[in-house]
Order: structure tokens, then C-alpha cells, then sequence
């Protein structure tokens, strides 16, 4: 079976047909662009995606990483594919173009990194990571450390990492012991060991950057005391030239349950005493710029969710309509019956319809967030600009968390559809969800999202953020409204957005009174409940456009005639496949989430006052 990647049909549905994609050529950054040049781009990831980036699954899984002498070698197939990722400019997709990157909308780049990282993660990963590094320097460094690193990063000629975690700070960054110390020349002696660096080594690129964080000497404990650092493998001279290897040492790399191909590295920096780095920001300051590249690295791992999702649900659509296995329901006592596709049963149908609506509810959410940033950079006013962005921010942890664990779910679910046989290494799903269950832990586990959306999001100015998330989707609700046949899922959106703000005042609440506990212990179900709701809006959205269109390509035909119309229209169909998709969340998965809602409103208490001997072990 060919290898499956996001549904151009839906890509361009959300990008043109839902957010308007085009319309962002009127504004000023984007007046050279139109629609043939965006379909272009999504057309050349695409291709190369195709061609060259999921073949590298199979070599990447099996094979996998070399390590001898400290160094990492990567398949070997990775490394053509890496130098066409670095031709076609894909790492700065929408960087200026003064400094390396395509200028183009975050909107069109979310669906070319679609087809690009979402092919294949342990490959995908190099451009994301260096991305996310230089990134920092650009908006964070001096105009000298712009000089030194950004077009060498930003063409992928350079490598970037992100390295925070050690033994005894994982969750807890604040709690590392990496240290720096002042070098009369400016720079500074960094000391420490760090585990579990992606791309920490490997023998794609000439140099890799990493930036670190370390406590300087004598600065406070805790993350307040934090700052980060430039630290090259390779020393940079201040012109750009190469300069001596840097004392950094790849001790090892960790075997995983997937992403085979992604060197996991243990990095010992300083070990012979002669480690040096640049200040990146000010002193104590480096959490703060280690946000810029965490929160943009929520953003992306967020998106393999989607990802994973797209293609396991893909894979699974497809052998469902080619696995023959069973006959008919109503032929269920006629053993000359013939057997048929397992796509007509209608459990197999309820397990495709699940991981549809969950990789479409996701395409949309994650491209709205996209579009969010474009609406931000186009914004006429500051007043509009930070109401946009504030969406970001609140939006963020549960991107990275509901996607993630949706994400995951959608390959079990495939493995399912496939019955034995996805279980065994002949077909891509299992592989599929080996490499997507990290998604849900690295970049700060789901559960420090959840606490990150009642903590902190939920009370953003107030709570007004939140609130305004909720007018947007009433917005929805409205259009809805105006839509064909669209009038009894939009009453039941309106109830769900009702009842989520009616939870959010309550668990927000509790949050902030003596049984903060409670509340915490239940920040994961209100993280899935807000989740769900979006994916109520989103899917509710698409149909809302799609309803018209539909109205337009069948007219007043109904029953058989109907059905016709649809099976010879691949538009109509499409369209058709949006009503249902709404229907099904909104009818059979929404009342769960309303379930939920009332489950944490009951603030049950057993998860914080059970003893803990009594959890046995
Ligand atoms: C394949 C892979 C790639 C990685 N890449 C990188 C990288 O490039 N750079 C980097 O710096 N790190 C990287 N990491 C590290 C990763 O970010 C950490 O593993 C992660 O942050 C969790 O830390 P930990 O493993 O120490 O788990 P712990 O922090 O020990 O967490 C264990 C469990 O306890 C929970 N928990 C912990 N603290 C709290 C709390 N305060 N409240 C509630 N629950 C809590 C967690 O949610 C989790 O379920 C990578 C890890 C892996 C496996």
C-alpha cells in the first residue's frame, strides 16, 4: 500500500475554504504572493515529501543510529533527503528573506510542515530544532551572534538543539546543576551533563548549536537563577569562521520505543574543563528566552499530533476498504454470501469516523492557531495584536496536550482496524504509534499542560481570555445558525460553550481556594474537555462551509438520487463527508464531554485523599 500523508482535499479545504488563505495576500508583508504561488509551496512539500521523506521510515526504524567514538551516524538515506530539505529552503519557511527564510504566511508553512515533519519525525526533527534555536537568537541576540549563527542555521547548514533536561531536572528544569562561569574574554566555562538531547550529535550537519541552560555561579536557585547559552559544537570566531572543537562529548544515546533514527544524546559539556559559550539575553534571564523555543516547540509537537493522526487514519481508511473479512449484517445467516470489505461493518465504521473527526478537528485547530500568528503580524492595532496573541498563548498547552493524546490514540486505533495485522511490523501503523507516543511527554508532559492551562491560562487577564475564546466560538454558532440543516447541531454547540464556562468559573475557583488540590487532580479531564469543545467548534465550523456548497452541487435531490449525486461528485462527497463528521462529534462524542463536565463539577476527592499506602504496591 502506498505510504499515507495528509489529504491534500482537506489541506486545501482548511487553508482556502475555511480560513480564507487567500485574503492575506491584500496585506502589505504578503501583497507579492497569491494563490498559485501558496498551492505551489504546498505542492513541493508535498512531492518531496512523498518522493523523498517517507521512504526514510523504513531504513530509519529498522536500521536506525550508529554510535562509535562519540559520534552519531544517521541512516544513510537521511542525508540526501537532508540536503534537499536545505535547497529547498524549507527550515525558515517564514523568516524574511534578508535573513534566509521564504517570507511566506505561517498558514501556508503550518501545511507544508504537514507534509515535511509529519512524514517522518526522526527526520523531521532537524529542521524543527534548529529552527526553534535560531529563532531565539534572532529575536534574543546580539547583532553579532545574528552575524555568527543565523544564515548558517537558517540554510541548515548548522545544526540546533535544545538542551535542558538533566537527571535530576526533567519536569523540574529549575532544579538543574549545569553551571557557568566568567571568562575574562566575554565568554563563559559551562559545566555539566545532560541527558535525553535530541540531535545532540549526529553527522548531518558541519557544526550543531546548542543552546544551554546553566546557573551562573552564585546566582539564585530555582528558574529565576537560569541563563542560557550559546554553545557551539564547533566554536564559531567572531567573523563566522570554524573554529576549535568545543569541549562538548556525546557519551551516548538512549534506545527507545520509536523514532529509532533520532539520536537521543547524552551530552557532557566540560569535561576536560574547556567548554565555552555565549550569553544568550541577559544573566538570570534565560528561561525567558528558552520560553520563545519551548512554547514554538509546544506549538510543533502539538501539530505531529495531528500529524500522526492524518496518516494513521489514512492507512487505516484505506485497508479497510481493501480487507475483505465477514459478510453483510443483514447477510449474516447466508453462508454464500460473499464477504466484504471490512469498511461496511459498521464497528470498523465507527473507528474510522473517530479518527476522522479527530484528524480533521485537529487540521483545523492547528491551523487556526497558525492563522492566528499571521493575523497577529497583520493586525491593524496593538489592542488587536495582543488580543490575537493572547489566543496563542491560552491555546498553546492544549494544542501540545489534546493533540498529542489524540494523536496517539488515532494509531491505536488504526493498529485496531487492521486487526493482527497491524500489530505486526509488515504494515506502518504500529511504527506509527511507537514514534508518536513521545509526543505526549517530551516538551513538558501533557500532565504539566493541563496544569498549565488551569494555573495559568484559565486566569489570564482575568479570565477574559478565555472568555474571549468562547465568543469566538459562538461566532461559530451564529454562522451555523445561517447554514442548511445546521440549526440543531449549532444549539447544541451554543449548550457546550455555555456549560464550559459555567466549569471554568467553577474549576478556577476551586484552583484558587483551599481545595486547589481537587481542582489540580482534575486539570487533565478540564484540559479534554476544553479539547473536545474545540473540536465541536471546529468541525462544526467546516460544516458550516460546506453545507451551502453541498446545498449547491446536489440541489433539492434526495434519497437514492441524492446518494448518487454524491458518489459521482468527489466535491460533493467532500462535503457531505463534513456534515457527517459534525454530526457524529456533535451527536455521539459531545455528550461524553457534557458527561465530563458534570464528573469534575462533583470535585470527587478520591484522587487526593486516598492514603498513599493504600494505592499498595
Ligand atoms: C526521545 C526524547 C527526546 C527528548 N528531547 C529533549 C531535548 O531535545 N531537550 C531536552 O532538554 N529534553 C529532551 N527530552 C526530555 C523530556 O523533555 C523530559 O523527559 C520531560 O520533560 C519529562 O522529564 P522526566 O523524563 O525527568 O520526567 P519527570 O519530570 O520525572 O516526570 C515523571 C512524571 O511525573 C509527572 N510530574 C513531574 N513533575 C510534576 C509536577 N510538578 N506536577 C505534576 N506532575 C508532575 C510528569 O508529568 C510525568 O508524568 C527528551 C526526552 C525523550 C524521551
Amino acid at each position: 500500500m502506498a505510504q499515507q500523508i495528509a489529504d491534500r482535499r482537506d489541506v486545501d479545504f482548511v487553508l482556502y475554504e475555511q480560513f480564507d488563505a487567500e485574503s492575506l495576500t491584500q496585506h502589505e508583508r504578503y501583497r507579492d504572493m497569491n494563490r498559485k504561488m501558496f498551492d505551489m509551496v504546498v505542492s513541493e512539500a508535498r512531492n518531496f515529501s512523498i518522493k523523498e521523506i517517507l521512504p526514510l521510515n523504513e531504513e530509519g526504524d529498522r536500521v536506525g543510529l550508529a554510535f562509535e567514538n562519540n559520534q552519531v551516524r544517521v541512516p544513510e538515506s537521511f542525508h540526501r533527503a537532508y540536503r534537499l530539505l536545505c535547497e529547498g529552503e524549507w527550515i525558515a519557511m517564514t523568516e524574511d528573506p534578508e535573513i534566509g527564510g521564504q517570507g511566506l504566511p505561517h498558514l501556508i508553512a503550518q501545511a507544508a510542515a504537514e507534509y515535511i515533519v509529519g512524514a517522518d519525525f526522526s527526520f523531521g526533527a532537524h529542521g524543527f530544532a534548529t529552527h526553534g534555536a535560531a529563532k531565539m537568537i534572532e529575536v534574543f541576540g546580539t547583532g553579532k551572534q545574528k552575524e555568527m549563527f543565523l544564515s548558517n542555521m537558517y540554510s541548515g547548514r548548522w545544526g540546533g538543539t535544545m538542551v535542558l533536561t538533566e537527571a535530576e531536572a526533567g519536569s523540574d528544569v529549575g532544579n538543574l546543576s549545569t553551571t557557568a562561569t566568567r571568562n575574562p574574554d566575554g565568554t563563559y566555562n559551562i559545566t555539566g551533563n545532560k541527558i535525553f538531547i535530541t540531535n545532540g550529535e549526529h553527522d548531518l550537519t558541519e557544526n550543531i548549536i546548542h543552546p544551554v541552560l546553566a546557573r551562573i555561579e552564585g546566582a539564585t536557585a530555582g528558574t529565576k537563577g537560569i541563563s542560557l547559552f550559546i554553545v557551539p559544537k564547533i566554536w564559531v570566531n567572531e567573523d563566522g569562521s570554524l573554529g576549535e572543537p568545543n569541549d562538548v562529548v556525546c557519551t551516548g544515546i538512549e534506545e527507545k520505543l520509536g523514532l529509532h533514527a533520532s539520536p537521543t544524546c547524552q551530552l557532557a559539556f566540560g569535561g576536560k574543563g574547556n567548554c565555552r559559550g555565549l550569553l544568550l539575553g541577559e544573566e538570570n534571564k534565560g528561561m525567558r528566552v528558552m520560553f520563545h523555543m519551548m512554547n514554538e516547540a509546544r506549538l510543533g509537537v502539538g501539530a505531529l499530533g495531528l500529524f500522526n493522526a492524518s496518516c494513521a487514519y489514512l492507512y487505516a481508511v484505506n485497508y479497510a476498504k481493501e480487507r475483505l473479512q465477514g459478510r453483510d449484517l443483514s447477510e449474516m445467516m447466508n453462508k454464500d454470501a460473499p464477504q466484504i470489505p471490512i469498511i461496511r461493518h459498521p464497528d470498523v465504521r465507527r473507528m474510522l469516523m473517530w479518527m476522522k473527526v479527530h484528524a480533521e478537528g485537529m487540521r483545523s485547530f492547528v491551523y487556526y492557531v497558525a492563522h492566528l500568528f499571521d493575523r497577529t503580524e497583520c493586525a491593524g492595532d496593538e489592542e488587536e495584536r495582543t488580543r490575537l496573541q493572547d489566543l496563542v498563548d491560552l491555546l498553546t498547552p492544549v494544542i501540545k496536550s489534546y493533540c498529542t493524546d489524540r494523536g496517539f490514540e488515532c494509531t491505536v486505533q488504526a493498529i485496531q482496524c487492521y486487526g493482527g495485522y497491524g500489530y505486526t511490523r509488515d504494515y506502518p501503523v504500529e511504527r506509527l504509534m511507537r514514534d508518536s507516543k513521545i509526543n505526549s511527554i517530551y516538551e513538558g508532559t501533557n500532565g504539566i499542560q493541563a496544569m498549565d492551562l488551569l494555573g495559568r491560562k484559565l486566569g489570564m487577564k482575568k479570565g477574559a481570555v478565555f472568555m474571549d475564546l468562547l465568543g469566538e466560538m459562538q461566532k461559530t454558532v451564529s454562522a451555523a445558525r445561517q447554514a442548511p440543516g445546521l440549526e440543531g447541531s449549532a444549539e447544541k454547540m451554543e449548550n457546550a460553550v455555555n456549560q464550559l464556562g459555567n466549569l471554568a468559573m467553577h474549576i478556577g475557583k476551586t484552583a484558587s481556594s483551599e481545595n486547589f488540590r481537587v481542582a489540580f487532580a482534575h486539570s487533565m479531564p478540564f484540559m479534554d474537555v476544553v479539547g473536545d469543545t474545540i473540536m465541536a467548534w471546529m468541525l462544526l465550523w467546516r460544516a458550516a462551509v460546506a453545507a451551502p456548497k453541498l446545498e449547491k452541487a446536489v440541489g433539492r435531490a434526495e434519497g437514492e438520487a441524492r446518494a448518487e449525486k454524491i458518489r459521482k461528485n468527489k466535491n460533493a462527497a467532500f462535503y457531505e463527508g463534513q456534515l457527517q463528521s459534525a454530526a457524529y462529534f456533535i451527536e455521539s462524542l459531545l455528550p461524553l464531554t457534557l458527561g465530563r463536565i458534570q464528573s469534575i463539577q462533583a470535585d470527587c476527592r478520591a484522587v487526593v485523599d486516598i492514603p498513599e499506602v493504600s494505592f499498595g504496591g
